[in-house]
């Protein structure tokens, strides 16, 4: 993976998730061609490089490593 050293001002950083955060909303509320535009500038930020297809940027890549789900038992309610 690419690996590149440059600062990042706080200030960008924090208006970026704000914008980002603002944009998500909720079923009412949600901006998501706004929000597309967002998330990419916070892509370009944190340098999290798009999907090979151009579809988007992955930041799976860097999110915290969740446990595998467990295993259904039992009988099904
Ligand atoms: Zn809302």
């Amino acid at each position: 993976m690419r690996r590149t050293i440059r600062d990042v001002s706080l200030p960008a950083l924090r208006r970026a998730i704000a914008d980002y955060m603002r944009s998500e909303g909720c079923d009412c509320c949600s901006d998501r061609n706004a929000h597309a535009g967002h998330k990419r500038v916070l892509a370009e930020l944190l340098d999290v490089p798009p999907y090979k297809d151009g579809s988007g940027c992955d930041f799976g890549l860097f999110e915290t490593p969740r446990p595998a789900p467990k295993p259904r038992t039992g009988v099904l309610r």
